[in-house]
């Protein structure tokens, strides 16, 4: 099977952050909100915003906007954000244990089931109320578990190697917090996440304003 070709990748990752603004208005009660003061919000053109809620299929009316609650819907279906995802968390080091604890996935479907690690002392203990397991029973709970998502946050030396197993285990798609780029089938997606290229960002633009 060839690997799906996902287009509107910016548009997709803005979407999060439109989500957010709209659900805030929804907590304020109001039923409608514009293009325009998602746009203003979030220093965007209007014709982006509107362009970018269109993928979800959603079509606003003139002077009203967009109906929130059906807004938020839209988002969270074109998302899949609607449905409930089993992921297992390979690694229970700081990052692992961090991303464990972050609130803001339940919202979202991302439930983390389990955790996986090597070292003795972790195995049998829980980080922010999720469970920790050897490494060798990962293949038989991905399946019992129904896990289609692993969290990769152990260190990149070993990712590769765990990688395999969570192929052979038969993981649908894996979110790679490490510096190794995965070789995988073509069944499998990977979304891999640098977090120093942020930082990156942050330190050039802080630069750039101090010789303005
Ligand atoms: P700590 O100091 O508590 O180990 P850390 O975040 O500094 O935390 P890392 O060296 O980044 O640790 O490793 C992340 C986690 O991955 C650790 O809990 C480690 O035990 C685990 N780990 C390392 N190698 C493997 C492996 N091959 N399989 C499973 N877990 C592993």
């Amino acid at each position: 099977m060839a690997k799906h070709k996902i287009t509107a990748i910016p548009s997709i990752r803005r979407l999060p952050s439109y989500l957010h603004i709209i659900r805030q208005s929804r907590e304020e009660g109001q039923e409608y909100i514009s293009g325009t003061v998602i746009a203003q919000e979030l220093h965007l053109e209007p014709i982006q915003v509107r362009k970018d809620l269109a993928i979800t299929g959603i079509v606003g009316k003139p002077k009203k906007g967009y109906p929130v609650v059906a807004l938020m819907a839209a988002i969270e279906h074109f998302l899949g954000w609607d449905e409930i995802q089993q992921a297992v968390l390979i690694g229970a080091g700081n990052l692992g244990t961090a991303l464990a604890g972050y609130q803001e996935f339940h919202y979202h479907g991302l439930h983390i089931c389990a955790a996986f690690d090597r070292d003795t002392s972790k195995i049998g203990t829980s980080i922010h109320g999720v469970p920790v397991f050897s490494l060798e029973t990962l293949p038989i709970q991905i399946r019992n578990l129904k896990a289609t998502i692993a969290i990769l946050t152990v260190p990149s030396s070993n990712a590769q190697e765990i990688t395999d197993i969570l192929v052979g285990a038969g993981i649908s798609a894996i979110w790679n917090f490490t510096n190794v780029k995965l070789k995988v089938p073509e069944t499998v997606v990977v979304q891999k996440e640098d977090l120093t290229s942020g930082y990156a960002m942050l330190c050039v633009m802080m630069n750039a304003s101090r010789h303005e």
